[in-house]
């Protein structure tokens, strides 16, 4: 065992911060050995006498917090960061099926993802629901990187048979046999797991969808990532390919892939009863509001997501999202929010988006309790922010009276300067 002494952060079964200015977080290895564990986390006073012989490293000024969960993001994006295009749909034709066409060869698909990965940790981010593209090389090349690192990761082969360029399209009937033989490759083995991936509606046909519901149905536990309702144009595109579905959401539903464990980016422009089957499916929304400012694509509703229940967590959506840094992404986010002449405007709170980008974010994806917090028998990934990283973080952060101020600091402020150690699995990275 080993415990860590510093500022701790955490979150309650209500979802409200939990913070300990002067925390001890002790962690070590489950029954059966193989994965370091959270034993307990509390005010330093109060537990210290507990564990009188696990050796205790002292990281007083700084912050110890969940490591981020990133909701929705492209490895094989990585190097379209910021291209410039005017919209989604430029956007993918002139950037990124020409990138993603190049990931058929393992190797350089394994070189990004050892990038990809070594750049999520570097900013404190340890678990990330992942497209690859189409070409299962990229899963394997991502699944083999993750595992290398120890960290809990979830990825899919891209579903395209259709509307896609050469080198990116794929086959109907290959495509769901080699989704079927990456499941029982990858699904389940350590931390890593598996998710059913069509790109988006435009890009299936009906029957390449209708496959993928079939699998998601077969494999309750495996996940399932796709884009919905981004902007108009694709809307647009969507309802003329799908006449009969009642909206660009209800594609999905009519083919069996709105459940647990289904995560849609965006989810922007839905109506009330989008928003109803969301929630009563208990698919959950990856808010991207990075990518979503980048492409002009609009504003996620908050007010309207809570007022039918829908669960959602925070997403880089990078290439698409200009950042991988959670601290410009709820930032973002904050904007996203505050927005007030398309929709209700409200001030996000920062511990309500710190919580959106860890705890809000497992439990979209059916991890609560086994990522992103630091509850007793959580999984051990966790950062060390220090809010002193900068000199005008330094000033702002010793004049914060509250914990909101602090975390406000960090989210306004931030970037991965105030990283100082993310630890995976137990093990500093
Ligand atoms: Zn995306």
């Amino acid at each position: 065992m080993k415990a860590y002494r510093g500022a701790l952060l955490r979150f309650d079964d209500q979802h409200q911060p939990v913070y300990d200015s002067d925390g001890l977080l002790v962690i070590g290895p489950d029954a059966q050995g193989e994965r370091q564990l959270v034993h307990a986390a509390g005010a330093y006073d109060a537990l210290a006498g507990r564990f009188p012989d696990v050796a205790v490293e002292d990281v007083r000024g700084q912050l110890i917090a969940p490591g981020f969960v990133d909701l929705h993001v492209h490895y094989p994006q990585t190097d379209v960061i910021g291209a410039p295009a005017p919209g989604l749909l430029p956007w993918l034709e002139n950037y990124t099926y020409p990138h993603e066409s190049r990931f058929a060869d393992k190797a350089y698909a394994r070189s990004v993802a050892d990038f990809f990965f070594d750049e999520l940790m570097r900013h404190g981010v340890t678990t990330a629901l992942t497209f690859a593209t189409s070409h299962p090389a990229s899963v394997d090349a991502a699944f083999e990187a993750a595992q290398a690192r120890g960290l809990r990761f979830i990825t899919g082969k891209v579903l395209q048979d259709r509307h896609s360029p050469d080198g990116v399209r794929d086959d109907t009937q290959q495509s769901l046999a080699d989704t079927e033989a990456l499941i029982r490759r990858w699904h389940g083995v350590g931390r890593l797991g598996y998710a059913i991936t069509p790109r988006f509606a435009p890009t299936s046909t009906e029957a390449q969808l209708r496959g993928a519901g079939e699998i998601a149905a077969r494999h309750p536990d495996v996940w399932i990532q796709s884009h919905v309702a981004e902007n108009r144009d694709e809307i647009r595109w969507a309802m003329e390919l799908f006449p009969g579905a009642r909206s660009y959401l209800g594609v999905y539903d009519d083919v069996g892939l709105l459940r647990e464990r289904a995560i849609y980016a965006h989810c922007i422009h839905l109506d009330g009863e989008d928003r109803q089957l969301m929630a009563r499916s208990g698919a959950a929304a990856a808010v991207s509001p990075t990518s979503n400012l980048f492409l002009g694509s609009g504003f996620f509703d908050y007010v309207q997501a809570d007022d039918h229940g829908m669960r959602y967590g925070l997403a880089s959506d990078v290439g698409g999202g200009t950042s991988f840094s959670p601290f410009h992404t709820m930032l973002a986010a904050y904007y996203v929010g505050r927005e007030g002449q398309t929709k209700t405007g409200l001030s996000l709170t920062p511990s309500r988006l710190w919580w959106q980008h860890t705890a809000g974010a497992a439990r979209a994806l059916g991890l609560e309790g086994v990522i992103g917090n630091l509850q007793p028998g959580c999984e051990a990934d966790f950062v060390v922010l220090d809010p002193q990283a900068t000199p005008l973080l330094a000033r702002k952060t010793a004049q914060a009276d509250s914990l909101d101020e602090l975390l406000f600091a960090l989210i306004v402020l931030g970037d991965d300067r105030v990283v100082r150690r993310c630890v995976v699995d137990g093990r500093t990275a």
